[in-house]
């Protein structure tokens, strides 16, 4: 369960949001993998109230070289040494706003597994495509060609997230039925090209809309194996319930 938090909550603020959530994952910490993804300037203040938690801590983009004329951007080794373990990478926003494309994320995705960080890798349809009936051709396309050239062993490290654009910060979830059927086609895709071993154990995390109410039916479905938090993320009590309900639902 991650919570990404976006452009949101200054170090100060999010100390104090993460004071807050701490008590109230410390249960779910056992069963889930917790994580929360603040804005680059919070990740320091993130990282110390985290000391001596079992909540993990994932930056929302990286670059792909180590270091060198990259105006604006930070580089995998450099999230490593502020005590990340996770990295968000090819969300929607940056594809939207910031022209990312599946092959800078395919370079991202191998430059944070190469330093050693975790990517949760992104990838989704618009309402126009799902209209159009190309959900399957664009997520699975996506998905290919940001993982294209991993290892089976790569890919363990490998998070996949299935965020639907149309459902990101509307309000409109995919039903439980919707997001389990393209969660079973990525794990089709993820099987022929790395194998079972590789598919059964990769993480397909929803990301849409998630809430504390729709949470534990859409952990219910086979293929969904967590989520990917926006807007909820942002209060301790909404997040932690939703930690709280993939914790019952693993149970
Ligand atoms: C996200 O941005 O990854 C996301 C899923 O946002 P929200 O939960 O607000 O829809």
């Amino acid at each position: 369960m991650a919570g990404n938090w976006k452009m949101n909550l200054a170090p100060d603020a999010g100390a104090a949001l993460l004071a807050q959530l701490l008590p109230l994952v410390a249960d779910a910490t056992g069963a889930v993998d917790v994580v929360v993804c603040p804005p680059y300037t919070s990740l320091s203040a993130a990282a110390a109230a985290l000391q001596g938690s079992d909540v993990g801590l994932g930056a929302q983009n990286c670059h792909w070289e180590d270091s060198g004329a990259f105006t604006g951007e930070v580089a995998p080794g450099m999230l490593l040494t502020i005590g990340c373990q996770w990295v968000i990478l090819g969300h929607s926003e940056r594809r939207l706003f910031f022209g990312e494309t599946d092959e800078g994320v395919n370079r991202r995705t191998k430059a944070a597994l190469a330093a050693g960080l975790r990517p949760i890798v992104c990838i989704g349809e618009t309402l126009e495509e799902r209209d159009a009936e190309r959900v399957k051709d664009v997520v699975l396309g996506q998905l290919d060609r940001g993982l294209q050239g991993l290892s089976s062993e790569q890919l363990a490290s490998v998070s996949v997230a299935y965020e639907p654009v149309w459902a990101i910060g509307t309000g409109r979830t995919a039903t439980p039925e919707q997001a389990q059927e393209v969660h079973g086609l990525i794990r089709g895709r993820l099987r022929q090209s790395f194998g079972d071993a590789a598919a059964d154990g990769v993480r397909i995390q929803y990301g849409g809309s998630m809430k504390p109410d729709n949470a534990a039916e859409l952990m219910r479905q086979i293929d969904i194996d967590g989520g990917l938090i926006g807007g909820a993320s942002l209060k301790a009590a909404d997040f932690a319930a939703i930690a709280n309900a993939a914790r019952d639902v693993a149970g």
